[in-house]
């Protein structure tokens, strides 16, 4: 994984590696050329480039041995121009604030690009889900809420689940709001169990967003998916689903990988066992003793290579050497911009995060939607609906692309911060 150093004698090369790395910065370069394409004003820019809102909160929280850790927590809201501010809560000891910001501006882009009728949120708190109780991660689930619970609400800004958060933790999240408010409200989050109100295909509509947007590049480059050759960096909720739904229509897990390492087979992976033993963390190769690094597993030969695990994956260091046709971006912010022209330059077709993981906010206004009018869709409801969403908003961005010749990221940013500018300059903001 390559990392920001902080040494302050940096060469100018170092330097230059540094910015791309940064996360939030490579975000505002490229909305900057967004809003130029598109002909919009720099005081558009400058209203875009930066969160309206960002809250830092400290959360006390009683551990199971009786002392206090105070955990760190932030709720970002990019713009709510175009409606109530959308986005998940990651919970994961590298969460930081410029990442909470940048995440929360992909949020407003990627509701943009499916046409939701949201802006763009974001939350995180600084901890390590993995070595904490059932109880000491419910009390700090609670306590965020406590601390947002101002500025969160069904028709203000809708958390979800994100990296290392799940459906639990949002129904924990869900019962603090509606004691909070005193009436209960479904519709304060997203992603819950089907019996608190949950939508059916919630679980499943990252990797199946995914899906989708791996099925209609493929048409665009001529590869079927039966027989495919297919990576997967990250083997948790998008990640293992996407290897399922991928199994299933006939195409080659090859390479699937984890925090802890990856594992690589040419003849294809038996991704019904590796499911069935991956842990709650989406951990698995820890049962095995053929594991290769992850970034062994990028560069290995696959038709179809797609990072679902964590940002800064495929860089100017190693996007040379990255062999796949199509890269499907499922984690958010996997690809630098420098590796992104070096991609664009060599014919690689890249569906950029913003467009390939939109599933999952697409299908949690389904579910903000089904709390609203308190009717519920079948899964086959849901998925049709879904499909729809997905495929549209691919075309739309591979036209733009053509049209304006230029890559998916950039078309993708063209697409998604229409609808926020549009918004933001009819309420007289700008
Ligand atoms: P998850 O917590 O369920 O799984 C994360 C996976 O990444 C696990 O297999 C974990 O072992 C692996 N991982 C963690 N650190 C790693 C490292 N340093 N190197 C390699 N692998 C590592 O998370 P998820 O929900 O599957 O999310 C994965 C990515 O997809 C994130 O970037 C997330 O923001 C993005 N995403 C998820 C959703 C969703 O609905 N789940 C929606 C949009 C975007």
């Amino acid at each position: 994984m390559s990392i920001i150093k902080t040494s302050e004698n940096l060469s100018e090369e170092q330097k230059k590696e540094n910015e791309s790395l940064d996360l939030f910065l490579s975000t505002q370069t490229v909305i900057k050329e967004a809003l130029n394409k598109l002909g919009y004003s720099n005081e558009l820019f400058e209203l875009l480039k930066e969160p309206l809102r960002m809250l830092t909160v400290r959360i006390p929280v009683k551990m199971d041995d009786g002392t206090v850790k105070v955990f760190t927590g932030y709720r970002s809201q990019h713009n709510d121009a175009v409606g109530p501010t959308k986005g998940g809560v990651r919970f994961h000891p590298e969460v930081n604030e410029k990442e909470v910001k940048a995440l929360s501006i992909w949020m407003s882009l990627k509701c943009g690009i499916t046409d939701l009728p949201y802006g763009g949120g974001k939350g995180g708190i600084i901890c390590d889900p993995r070595v904490m109780s059932f109880g000491e991660l419910e009390r700090l689930s609670r306590g965020y809420v406590r601390a947002i619970s101002q500025i969160v609400g069904p028709t203000k800004d809708i958390p979800a689940p994100d990296m290392y958060t799940n459906s639990q933790i949002m129904a924990w999240m869900m019962d603090e709001y509606s004691r909070l408010r005193e009436f209960d409200s479904p519709g304060f989050i997203t992603g819950k169990p089907i019996v608190l109100g949950g939508s059916q295909g919630r679980e499943t509509a990252t990797a199946r967003g995914v899906t989708i947007c791996i099925e209609e590049a493929g048409k665009k480059k001529g590869i079927d998916l039966l027989g495919a050759r297919i990576i997967i960096q990250g083997f948790g909720n998008a990640g293992s689903f996407l290897a399922k739904f991928m199994h299933n229509a006939g195409a080659m897990v090859i390479g699937i990988s984890d925090a802890n390492g990856a594992l690589y087979d040419p003849k294809g992976l038996d991704i019904d066992y590796l499911i069935d033993r991956r842990d709650s963390f989406g951990t698995v190769t820890n049962l095995f003793t053929n594991v290769i690094t992850n970034q062994e597993l990028l560069e290995k030969e696959c038709d179809i290579l797609v990072p679902a695990a964590i940002s800064n994956q495929i860089t100017a260091q190693n996007a040379h050497r990255i062999k796949a046709s199509i890269v499907v971006e499922a984690a958010n912010g996997p690809t630098t911009l420098e590796a992104t022209k070096i991609l664009d330059e060599r014919g690689v077709l890249l569906v950029p995060d913003i467009l390939a993981s939109a599933g999952g906010v697409t299908v949690s206004y389904f579910e903000w939607v089904q709390n609203n009018q308190g009717y519920y869709w079948s899964e086959e409801e849901v998925v049709e609906k879904l499909r729809k969403v997905m495929i549209d908003s691919f075309e739309n961005i591979y036209q733009t692309a053509q049209v304006y010749k230029v890559d998916m990221r950039l078309a993708a940013y063209m697409v998604g911060i229409k609808k926020s500018a549009e918004a933001s300059s009819f309420r007289g903001w700008v």
